[in-house]
């Protein structure tokens, strides 16, 4: 047990198992142990003296990282889905094309893309973005 920490928590097999599964979930290492109540260490102290913890440890963050970066658990309309998942979806794109808009060097460049309910004025759009 971690001495001194205040918070004599074995990680014992029922905790090992919830661990796991929030790891092969896609919740990420350190989030998963603090979510069992154990230090963000204690999963890979464990690991290096326990081989069979290792292995399963392994592919709970094979399956958890696949799980993370599925079409359907990327967090949709928002500009980072986007810009580093390439999703192209209709919620992403206006996200994105909202977030350049709004980006104060690109305001002009961007502003045919904008939304329907912003009216472009004719030429005077025009001469503003040249
Ligand atoms: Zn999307």
């Amino acid at each position: 047990m971690t001495a001194g920490r205040g918070r004599p928590i074995v990680f014992d097999e029922t905790l090992q198992a919830e661990f796991l599964r929030l790891v092969a979930d896609g919740v990420h290492v350190g989030e998963a142990a603090a979510k069992v109540g154990v230090g963000r260490k204690t999963p890979s102290q464990l690991a290096a003296r326990d081989r069979r913890f290792a292995a399963a440890l392994t592919d709970a963050k094979v399956v958890g990282r696949a799980a993370r970066f599925s079409p359907e658990r990327l967090k949709h309309g928002a500009p980072a889905t986007y810009n580093n998942h390439n999703c192209r979806c209709p919620r992403c794109r206006t996200a994105a094309t909202r977030a350049r808009s709004n980006a104060p060097d690109r305001k002009h460049a961007d502003i045919l893309e904008l939304p329907d309910t912003q009216q472009a004025t004719g030429e005077t759009e025009f001469l503003r973005a040249g």
